[in-house]
């Protein structure tokens, strides 16, 4: 079973007055099996965030289907919504919003039940329960990234995308989020991550995409990919 399904995916971003029009993805089709950890390796401006962008429903998409965990992204909006969290790469937070008033507003826009209990329970797993009140401006990098885990996770997606976790973080945190996720995924959620480090992807990863200038170029289980660079 494919926890995620894309096929002949096309993004073109319209022309604006200062850039001409891009087609950043050229008709891209993906499998994601169920239960892997699965990366998608490629250069700055290859299309990863456009690709976990459409996604996550935030980027529309100009032709193709995407389907998660089941549900076509046109016929059933909500389910397919509903199945997948996204990790954005920027840190932006409101800053107005404590990361339990945040957590909170999360889970009411995905309907959890018990939005206050879950919203606790989650900063719990992810060591941010002293900063349940705090602003965000106290809270370090780390804390931020983990403070979007949680906000991704928050509804209890069976897809969880990570779009450059560890981008420019230090080695203590990098091993932090490895070990955060593999935590997930040992708990039966589905990762996806973005990197442009092949040794994450190695590290991390059981199956690999290659993606660049808009076209996957390769995909397959991580010991055949490496056994051929
Ligand atoms: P990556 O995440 O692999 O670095 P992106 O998906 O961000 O790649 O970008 C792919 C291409 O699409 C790049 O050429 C980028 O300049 C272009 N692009 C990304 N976002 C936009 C946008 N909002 N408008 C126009 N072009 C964009
Ligand atoms: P924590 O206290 O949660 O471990 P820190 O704020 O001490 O987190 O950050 C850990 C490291 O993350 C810092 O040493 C810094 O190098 C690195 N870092 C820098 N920018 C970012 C970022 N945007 N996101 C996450 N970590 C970052």
């Amino acid at each position: 079973l494919n926890a995620i399904e894309v096929r002949s995916l096309v993004k073109t971003y319209a022309a604006t007055g200062r850039e001409p029009a891009k087609t950043a993805l050229k008709g891209i089709d993906l499998d994601v099996p169920t239960g892997s950890i699965f990366g998608l390796l490629g250069p700055n401006g290859a299309g990863k965030s456009t690709f976990i962008n459409i996604l996550a429903g935030l980027v529309t998409k100009t032709s193709g289907s995407v389907r998660i965990w089941g549900f076509d992204q046109d016929v059933n909006p909500r389910q397919s919504r509903a199945a997948i969290g996204v990790v954005p790469q920027e840190l932006n937070i409101d800053p107005f919003f404590t990361p339990f008033d945040l957590l909170e507003v999360q889970a009411g826009l995905y309907g959890v039940p018990k939005a206050r209990r879950r919203s606790m329970e989650i900063l719990t797993r992810v060591g941010l329960a002293d900063k349940a009140r705090a602003y965000p401006r106290t809270l370090s990098g780390g804390m931020r990234r983990r403070l979007l885990v949680a906000k991704a996770m928050v509804h209890e997606p069976a897809v969880l995308v990570l779009d450059e976790p560890t981008a420019g973080v230090d080695i203590e945190l990098r091993q932090m989020m490895w070990d955060y996720v593999r935590e997930l995924h040992a708990a039966g959620t589905t990762v996806i991550l973005t990197t442009h480090y092949l040794e994450e992807a190695e590290a991390m990863c059981d199956r690999i995409a290659i993606i660049n200038h808009g076209e996957v170029v390769a995909c397959e289980e991580t010991p055949s990919l490496l056994s051929r660079i």
